[in-house]
């Protein structure tokens, strides 16, 4: 196909490049303020989307509402159909989709390439499990009655997705909820809509009917206002930060909307005596500097056993350093740009605070030298425990080590946080393997293991890190309502 001269986008099948909402089955106008997107590598403008207004949103959760009975009456077998042609479709535009999410988003292509595959299989997955949604029949006290638990959608489902995966957390939250039998209204974070916006166009070219997925853009306060209070809408997934988060789930009080939360992470990473070291210097890179560490599940706390710490801080620090920052379209880079001005402003906070307070810089420690948007990967050594970085979430490429002597105490620095989302420690030790994970006040563990996301495995935190699970089959649950039905003289 034939792409636009001066396109920023040069994508194979432009068609994907929408810039417009995705309402009822429909590209429609906007009739809000226009939102400008820049590419976080460059600085250079990506153009405009259109916006809608309240009621123009109010208008698609009232199409949603419309095409729900038709949908949820719809065999299971036909929408894991749809949702199978939709994945396949994903699959098949890999290549356009990462480039438009680098465009927009600045991770590195590859890791890009890396989570399309990642948010597709949660097409594939759910497709699964939507003609696996059984009731039950349950043994009752009486011989004259039965008693059948019914498992229904729960409705027309609202969503809100951040950016920092622009991709799969659409489909992640999507593809359940259409499994399940719901319609669903998804805004996207502002900085990354044309990533929303091409899965709407593969759901449209997938067969998925008008009003089943829609996609709004706007004001975010005015768009979560109207899901907390149009009647329609039965249930809320947001994934994004705990201070917005606790203002929707706040807001889904007024209706009393079920709700999802995929909030923050203080993630600790714990390296025992006995562990591997250089394949935990390899797992804590991994998990820290991916999409320059603005990942819920990122790394923020490294504890090292005061017998290993010297040797692990060294070789992490050398790893840190050679990393490759660099514009996420060069087939080298492996960190990216932050997303925008006042989330490198807040690394460089944190960087200063803890240098200030006495931390030792070992790697890194100030914005890159290609200006812009790009930092350097950090590591800082001996953190003092006032540092804010002990507090906050850092969704940056800085991390600190901090020696600790036996696992008691490790689980106990490990555990002072408000957040509980991911969590990591190496060992080759199995009773402290299974003490450890027992242990840790987080909803995931990796051991040995950098990563914990899959679509086959349940995702989802603990304390001031949400509510509910995503992925694997209990991410369905959330879609779906128990309905308890008596039958009497039989
Ligand atoms: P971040 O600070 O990393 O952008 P947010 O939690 O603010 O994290 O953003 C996650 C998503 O929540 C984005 O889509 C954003 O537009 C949306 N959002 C932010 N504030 C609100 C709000 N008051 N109501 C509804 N959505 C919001």
């Amino acid at each position: 196909m034939t792409t636009i001269a001066n396109d920023p986008f040069a994508l194979q099948d432009p068609a994907l490049l929408r810039r417009q909402p995705y309402v009822d089955g429909r590209w429609r106008s906007g009739d809000g303020a226009p939102i400008a997107v820049a590419n976080p590598a460059t600085g250079a403008s990506l153009g405009e989307v259109e916006t809608l207004s309240p009621a123009a949103v109010i208008e698609t959760i009232d199409a949603a509402e419309r095409a729900l009975p038709a949908w949820k009456a719809l065999p299971a077998r036909e929408r894991a159909n749809r949702l199978e042609r939709w994945h396949d479709l994903i699959l098949q535009h890999a290549d356009d989709l990462a480039r438009i999410m680098t465009l927009e988003q600045g991770k590195p292509l590859a890791e890009a390439r890396g989570e399309i595959a990642y948010g597709a299989s949660f097409a594939k997955w759910f497709a699964g499990e939507a003609v696996r949604a059984y009731g039950e029949i349950v043994p009752t006290p009486a011989r004259d009655r039965r008693v059948l638990v019914l498992r229904e959608a729960v409705g027309v489902c609202a969503a809100i997705t951040p950016w920092n995966f622009p991709s799969a957390m659409i489909v992640r939250k999507t593809a359940p909820a259409l499994a399940a039998g719901c319609t669903i209204v998804l805004k996207p974070a502002e900085t990354t809509p044309f990533s929303a916006l091409a899965l709407a166009e593969l759901a449209q070219r997938a067969a998925i009917p008008a009003g089943v997925f829609n996609v709004v853009l706007g004001d975010p306060p005015a768009i979560g206002k109207a899901f907390a209070a149009h009647p329609a809408v039965r249930k809320l997934s947001f994934t994004g930060s705990t201070r917005t988060g606790r203002l929707l789930l706040a807001q889904a009080a007024e209706q009393v909307q079920k709700v999802t939360l995929e909030l923050g992470g203080n993630a600790p990473f714990i390296v025992f005596d006995d562990a591997d070291v250089d394949a935990a210097v390899e797992g804590a890179i991994a998990a820290k500097f991916r999409n320059a560490g603005q990942v819920c599940v990122a790394v923020n706390r490294i504890f090292a056993h005061e017998s290993v710490a010297a040797r692990f801080t060294e070789r992490l620090a050398a790893r840190a350093a050679a990393l490759k920052v660099g514009n996420g379209l060069d087939p080298d880079t492996q960190v990216g740009p932050l997303i925008n001005r006042a989330a490198l402003d807040r690394v460089a906070g944190l960087v200063d605070d803890v240098k200030t307070r006495g931390g030792k810089i070992v790697a890194g420690g100030k914005p890159h030298k290609l200006g812009g948007l790009f930092f350097e990967p950090t590591v800082v050594a001996g953190a003092p425990t006032d540092a804010c970085i002990w507090r906050e979430e850092i969704f940056g490429p800085l991390v600190t080590v901090t020696p600790f002597r036996d696992e008691t105490e490790a689980l106990r620095l490990a555990n002072a946080t408000e957040y509980g989302l991911a969590s990591y420690f190496y060992t080759r030790d199995l009773g402290r393997a299974f003490r450890v994970a027992e242990g840790l006040q987080f909803g995931m563990v990796g051991v040995n293991v950098p990563f914990v996301s899959s679509e086959c495995a349940p995702f989802g935190g603990v304390k001031a890190s949400g509510i509910g699970r995503e992925g694997s089959r209990h991410g369905i649950e959330d879609y779906l309502e128990i309905k308890t039905v008596w039958v009497g003289g039989i």
